[in-house]
């Protein structure tokens, strides 16, 4: 079995029974052990090493300089695209006495594609 502790430095203080450990008047809040062997597909990544959003963000907040820090970023990056615009029929309903009355209209659909140049 494969396990990392929450990372969020502050798991331990937020007050929920999962965290509660210990007996008698020894009791303690723990940080989170997650299982990596039992996360779904989906969890898998950065769910690895925080037990849920709330902490996962926490420590966004907390280290969001650090972070940021890891792969700085000083200059916008580009991607070429194509944009299209094409006209097509559409419709719109209008509220009428009787009902509603079908009101078509010319629309227009912008498509974004991108350009491979690599
Ligand atoms: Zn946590």
């Amino acid at each position: 079995m494969s396990y990392n502790w929450c990372h969020n430095p502050d798991c331990h203080k937020i007050e929920t029974q999962s965290r509660v450990r210990g007996s008698g008047d020894n009791k303690v809040l723990r940080t989170i052990k997650i299982n990596t062997d039992t996360l779904y597909d989906y969890q898998k990544g950065i769910y690895e090493y925080f037990c849920n959003q709330n902490c996962l963000h926490s420590f966004l907040k907390k280290f969001a300089r650090e972070i940021a820090n890891i792969r700085p970023v000083n200059k916008p990056s580009e991607t070429p695209i194509k944009v299209e615009k094409t006209k097509y029929e559409s419709h719109r309903y209008k509220w009428t006495d009787n009902g509603t009355e079908r009101v078509p209209y010319q629309a227009t659909r912008t498509t974004i594609s991108r350009v491979d140049n690599d």
